[in-house]
C-alpha cells in the first residue's frame, strides 16, 4: 500500500458524517480557511489547540499528496480590539500588530506551518463594504435607523443547519425583530446579527466611510469577505474552535451564501476545547497558559506540540501540567528510536520536505499509524501504533532495507504530527571538554592508564566519551 493513493477521511460538522477530503476535478489545490487569532493580547494553549490541529490536519494532508492553499485570517477589528486599544491609549494598527507578530512567534515556536495567506479585516474593509451592499440588494439586510446595517436572519431559510438550531426547539425567525449589535453573543436565539456598526463615541478613530455613514464592520462579516477575496465562494474546508459553530459560523455561512448563492464550504471542521479542571480554557475566564508562561516553567514550545497534537479533536482534552512531564518522556523515547533506526537504515531521518518528495512511500511497520491518521485523524490511536511500532521493529532481525522503509514511515508520522525529534544541544563545560582533549592525546600516545582516568574524571562531570572513526563525541549522561 502506498500512503500517498489514500486520502484522509474526516467528519463534518454540517453533514455530521466522515468525509473524505479531496481534490476537487480540475483544481489544483485544497483550499481551507481557518478562523484566526482575536490579536488583543497574547494567544493562549487552548487556542493553539485548534491551531495544531489544522496543522496535522494540513500536514495529512500534503503529505498524502493533495497541496493546499492555507488561509488563517487575524482579527484586528472587533469589540475587544478596539477596547483594549483604546485603553492603551495606541492606535489599533500598533496595537494589534504587536500581538500578531507574537502570535506568529508561538505559532513558529509550535512547529505551525505558516499559512500561505494570513489576511486581516483592516486591510479587507472596501470588501467588507461591497459585501454588505449585495446584501441589501439582494434583500438580506437593511440598514436600521442608527446608520449600523443588520442581517436578516429569517430571509435565510437554512439559518441553524450547522448549530442544529431547530433541534434545540429554538425556531428560526422567532426572533426576528431582536438585535444583536455585539461581536460575540451567548443566546442561542437567531437574532439578526450586525454587518456594519454605526460609529460610537467609544470606538475613538477607529471608524471608516461606508454608503451608511461612519462605522465599521462587524465581526462575522470580515470572514465572509475575507474568504470571498482570497479564496473565493466556496472554499474546500473551513474550521475552528467549536465555539464558533455558533453564531459565528452559522453568521458567516448566511452572509456568504446568500450573497454568492453557493455553499460557503465544502466541509466544516470543528476541534473541541482545550479544558482546565473540566472548563473551556479561556481568557475571559483568567484559567489560560500561554506558551510563555510554561516556558518560564522550565517547559519547551515542542512538549506543549505534543499535549496539544495528542488528543482526539473531536474530545475535550483537560490540560495538566503533569501532561508535559510525560510528553517530554514520550519525546525521547521517539528520538532515542530516531537515532538508532537512522544508525541502521544508515541515513538521517526525513525533513518535512523530503517526506513531501517522497513517491515510493511504503510506510512498513508504521503504515498502522499512518493509516489511523486517515482515519478521522486519529492522533491518539496513531501515537500508540508508533509505540507498537517500535517495540516490533526492535523484537525483528532488521536488514537495512527494511530499516529503510520504517525510516520513511518513521519520518512520515513524526513529520505529520509535527513533532520535533532533533538531540537537546547540550553545553559542554570547558573543564570537560579539557579532559576529552587530554583523554584524546593519551589514547593517541597509546597511554590507557592516562586514558581511563580521564575517562573516570569525565564520567565524574556527567559526561560519556565515545570514539567512533577516529574521532570523540561527549554525550551528557
Ligand atoms: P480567538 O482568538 O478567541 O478568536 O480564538 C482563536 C481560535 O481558538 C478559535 O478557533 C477558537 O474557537 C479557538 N479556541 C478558543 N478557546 C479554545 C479552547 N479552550 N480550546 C480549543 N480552541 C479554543
Ligand atoms: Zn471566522
Amino acid at each position: 500500500m502506498r500512503a500517498k493513493q489514500r486520502n484522509l477521511t474526516l467528519f463534518d460538522s454540517l453533514s455530521r458524517e466522515q468525509k473524505e477530503v479531496c481534490l476537487q476535478p480540475g483544481a489544483e489545490k485544497f483550499s481551507f480557511y481557518c478562523c484566526g487569532p482575536t490579536v488583543y493580547g497574547p494567544a493562549h494553549i487552548g487556542n493553539f489547540r485548534t491551531f495544531v490541529a489544522q496543522d496535522i490536519f494540513r500536514r495529512v494532508v500534503e503529505l498524502s499528496g493533495v497541496p493546499t492553499f492555507h488561509v488563517r485570517n487575524i482579527t484586528d477589528v472587533d469589540d475587544k480590539t478596539i477596547r483594549d486599544s483604546q485603553k492603551q491609549g495606541a492606535s489599533l494598527v500598533d496595537f494589534t500588530t504587536h500581538w500578531n507578530s507574537i502570535f506568529q512567534a508561538d505559532s513558529e515556536a509550535l512547529s505551525c506551518l505558516t499559512p500561505h495567506s494570513q489576511p486581516s479585516a483592516i486591510e479587507h474593509i472596501p470588501q467588507q463594504i461591497e459585501l454588505i451592499e449585495t446584501l441589501i440588494s439582494k434583500g438580506f439586510a437593511y440598514p436600521s435607523e442608527d446608520g449600523s446595517v443588520y442581517f436578516k436572519v429569517e430571509a435565510f431559510e437554512d439559518y441553524g443547519a450547522l448549530s442544529r438550531l431547530k433541534d434545540r426547539e429554538l425556531e428560526v425567525g422567532k426572533t426576528a425583530n431582536a438585535r444583536s449589535n455585539a461581536d460575540e453573543y451567548e443566546k442561542e436565539g437567531a437574532t439578526d446579527f450586525v454587518l456594519w456598526k454605526a460609529r460610537k463615541p467609544e470606538d475613538g478613530e477607529n471608524f471608516w466611510t461606508s454608503p451608511w455613514g461612519e462605522g465599521r464592520p462587524g465581526w462575522h462579516l470580515e470572514c465572509s469577505a475575507m474568504i470571498r477575496e482570497v479564496i473565493g465562494e466556496t472554499v474546500d474546508l473551513h474550521g475552528g474552535g467549536v465555539d464558533l459553530m455558533f453564531p459565528h459560523h452559522e453568521n458567516e455561512m448566511a452572509q456568504s451564501e446568500c450573497a454568492c448563492g453557493q455553499p460557503l464550504a465544502r466541509h466544516w471542521f470543528h476541534v473541541t476545547h482545550l479544558l482546565v479542571d473540566g472548563g473551556k480554557m479561556s481568557k475571559s475566564l483568567g484559567n489560560f497558559y500561554t506558551l510563555s508562561d510554561l516556558e518560564k516553567l522550565g517547559h519547551e514550545a515542542k512538549e506543549v506540540r505534543y499535549v496539544l497534537a495528542s488528543g482526539h479533536y473531536r474530545k475535550p482534552l483537560n490540560f495538566l501540567l503533569s501532561s508535559l512531564g510525560d510528553a517530554k518522556i514520550a519525546l525521547e523515547k521517539l528520538r532515542v528510536f530516531g537515532e538508532e533506526l537512522a544508525e541502521k537504515a544508515n541515513a538521517p531521518l526525513l525533513s518535512y520536505e523530503e517526506c513531501l518528495a517522497q513517491t515510493e512511500a511504503d510506510l512498513g511497520l508504521f503504515q498502522p499509524a499512518w493509516n489511523s491518521l486517515l482515519n478521522d485523524l486519529n492522533v491518539p490511536e496513531a501515537l500508540g501504533k508508533v509505540f507498537t511500532g517500535i517495540k516490533e521493529f526492535r523484537s525483528t532481525e532488521c536488514d537495512p532495507e527494511a530499516a529503510k522503509m520504517a525510516l520513511i514511515g518513521f519520518s512520515y508520522v513524526a513529520q505529520a504530527l509535527g513533532l520535533d525529534l532533533t538531540p537537546v544541544k547540550v553545553e559542554v563545560p570547558k573543564e570537560v571538554e579539557d579532559l576529552a582533549a587530554q583523554r584524546w592525546e593519551a589514547k593517541m600516545n597509546k597511554d590507557w592508564a592516562a586514558c581511563d582516568a580521564f575517562r573516570d574524571q569525565i564520567q565524574a562531570l556527567g559526561f560519556t566519551v565515545k570514539d567512533e572513526k577516529g574521532a570523540y563525541t561527549l554525550i551528557k549522561n
